[in-house]
């Protein structure tokens, strides 16, 4: 780290707002490219499988919500931190009715709402394209903000809260990783779940013990641990993640018997957990028609990182008690 640069997280950690502002501009400075210029990046094949990851979850808990409602019910749903739409189509294609958008990075969140006036456009133009789900947006940060006072209908409960690469981002503290499950346990309904795809903690720190360094990687992909490896804290486990011109920010560790605990008091258990590889493992037969149409799988993404489901309980409501 520069001096310049260890100045800046000095003062960051001592303002109180702690790495909002850092993650929320690093996404907001990152240009919208089109599909033609992703499909030449070096990471596009990386790109293919999360989407693919991300696809199987959603169908997989999706179908079990269709399972447990009357036919033609309406599917509601919340993306928190879903950048700039990228699964606004997979919702399509999972025929929701109604979805809402949320994210700390306004710019990010203005290219989402051009993505769907986009994708209105093209299914207004096709008449088999079927009916798309309505949307609203909402500007901000998850971890400190109280979502459901924010969207159209408050009392209306959700099916899905889906939280793809972004949870982590709320372990930066104690208090934003409740702020940010209590969003979830609160706007989902009893019988709905939460699905997401965080890294790994317990990899990222056994391959720096393994490295003997708090630094690895590639020229693709760099990871450096700003914390003691050997005593990790539950909370504001920093490390800084670049790849290749699409991530280059501050995350932080799950540490997931703790995020466990912590979703529980919010009405949360734990359904499954699963390494990406596992769960590519155990798809691949359903989802390998929708991975050819999304060109070749020909590499392991090259850092750890597993995907996690909750479920709301019925006695969810009860984790109000918890909240001063
Ligand atoms: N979910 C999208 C996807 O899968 O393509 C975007 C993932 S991107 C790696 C992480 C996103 O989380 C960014 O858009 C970032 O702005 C958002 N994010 C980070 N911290 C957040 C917070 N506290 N509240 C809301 N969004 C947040």
């Amino acid at each position: 780290e520069s001096p310049k640069k260890r100045k800046i997280s000095e003062d960051i950690s001592t303002s109180g707002e702690g790495y909002a502002n850092v993650v929320a501009s690093h996404y907001n400075q990152i240009e919208e490219k089109g599909l033609q210029e992703r499909s030449k990046s070096r990471i596009v094949f990386l790109r293919n499988f999360h989407n693919w990851i991300k696809s199987m979850l959603i169908n997989e808990y999706l179908s079990k919500i269709k399972l447990k409602k009357k036919y033609n019910a309406p599917l509601r749903v919340l993306d928190i931190g879903c950048g700039k739409g990228g699964d606004l189509l997979k919702w399509k294609k999972a025929n929701i009715t109604h979805l809402i958008c949320s994210d700390i990075a306004a710019v990010s969140l203005e290219q989402c709402k051009n993505r769907y006036s986009d994708m209105k456009e093209r299914s207004a133009r096709d008449r088999n394209g079927g009916n798309l789900y309505t949307i609203e947006y909402i500007s901000a940060d998850c971890s400190r903000v109280r979502l459901r006072e924010k969207y159209s209908d408050p009392s209306v409960k959700l099916d899905i809260v889906s939280c793809q690469f972004a949870f982590h981002y709320s372990f930066e503290s104690l208090p934003q990783a409740e702020c940010m499950l209590r969003n979830v346990g609160e706007c989902l309904q009893a019988g709905g779940y939460f699905i997401g795809t965080i890294p790994d903690a317990n990899d990222l720190v056994a391959r720096a013990k393994r490295e003997n360094s708090n630094t690895y990687g590639n020229d693709v992909y760099k990871v450096l641990l700003d914390f003691d490896v050997n005593k990790p804290p539950l909370f504001g486990a920093k490390y800084n993640f670049y790849l290749d011109g699409v991530v280059d920010c501050p995350e932080f560790l799950v540490h997931f018997p703790t995020f466990i605990k912590l979703a529980k008091k919010y009405g949360l258990k734990l359904v499954k957990k699963e390494k990406f590889y596992d769960f590519f493992n155990t798809m691949k037969r359903e989802g390998s028609k929708l991975l050819s149409n999304m060109s070749s799988l020909e590499t392991y993404p090259p850092f750890p990182q597993c995907t996690m489901v909750g479920s709301a309980e019925d006695d969810y409501v009860h984790a109000e008690r918890f909240l001063s």
